[in-house]
């Protein structure tokens, strides 16, 4: 007897998989990041195909395999179109994507992962093309890390623990956070104030209000460096 049953997922991937199938990676909000073989998706004749086409949310009927997890129904629910005909806004997710294909391990579920992926998605597809889209791919690689439980300290001094002072301050991305004038050694990244803000201000507030943010470039791209130098050192 097939045993089956449903998930809400977001489609981060879909390759041609034998002569007519498809293999679809998805984050689902069930059993987390998942590998599923869709069958028959590379006939013009599909009807399942257009509910599975990756940056898709979708309700999926699964059928437990002895291989694989089959797809046997998929109704897409949102398909951020916003995000579809714009190919910067694409080129942001899809990088965004990568990373979580990247780092995200298969069957983790994470209730608050899905609806941060999900939340990001329906943000990007929605604003205007006035923002720093580099700021706000790096404002996910920032919330995905401290979802991960890698937060960055922001508030004390990873040395000597006192509460950090608006200038002269380091970040220390082998330390995991910012290092005071006095304590810092390692010739770490210097850090302005207003940087610091930013990512705080990242870590607390929803897409919706990041995306409001101006910034300048000059902080803009402090902040963007000090995101990677500590995701590269935590998952590279
Ligand atoms: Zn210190």
């Amino acid at each position: 007897m097939e045993e089956t049953f449903n998930i809400q997922a977001i489609i981060l991937n879909r390759h041609a998989f034998r002569e007519n199938d498809s293999r679809v990676l998805a984050y689902s909000l069930e059993h987390g990041k998942m590998f599923l073989v869709a069958r028959g998706t590379g006939s013009i004749k599909s009807k399942m195909a257009g509910h599975i086409e990756p940056f898709c949310l979708s309700d999926l009927m699964i059928v437990r395999g002895r291989r694989y997890n089959y797809i046997g129904g998929a109704k897409s629910t949102n398909c951020f179109f916003g995000l579809k005909s714009d190919l910067e806004k694409l080129e942001v997710a899809g990088r965004s994507f990568a990373i979580l294909n990247k780092i995200i391990k298969e069957h983790e579920v994470d209730h608050a992962l899905f609806f941060l992926i999900n939340d990001f998605l329906e943000t990007l597809s929605n604003i205007n093309k006035n923002i720093d889209f580099n700021l706000f791919l790096h404002a996910f690689i920032l919330k995905l890390v401290c979802r991960l439980g890698y937060s960055p300290e922001l508030y004390s001094c990873v040395v000597c623990r006192k509460d950090i002072n608006p200038n002269g301050n380091y970040f220390d991305f082998k330390k995991g956070g910012l290092v005071c004038k006095k304590c810092d050694k390692n010739k770490s990244l210097t850090i302005c104030e207003d940087s610091i803000k930013l990512l705080r201000f990242i870590i607390k507030q929803d897409f919706k209000n990041i995306s409001k943010l101006h910034i300048n470039k000059k902080v803009s791209s402090e902040t963007i460096k000090s995101i990677i130098v500590f995701y590269n050192y935590n998952f590279k």
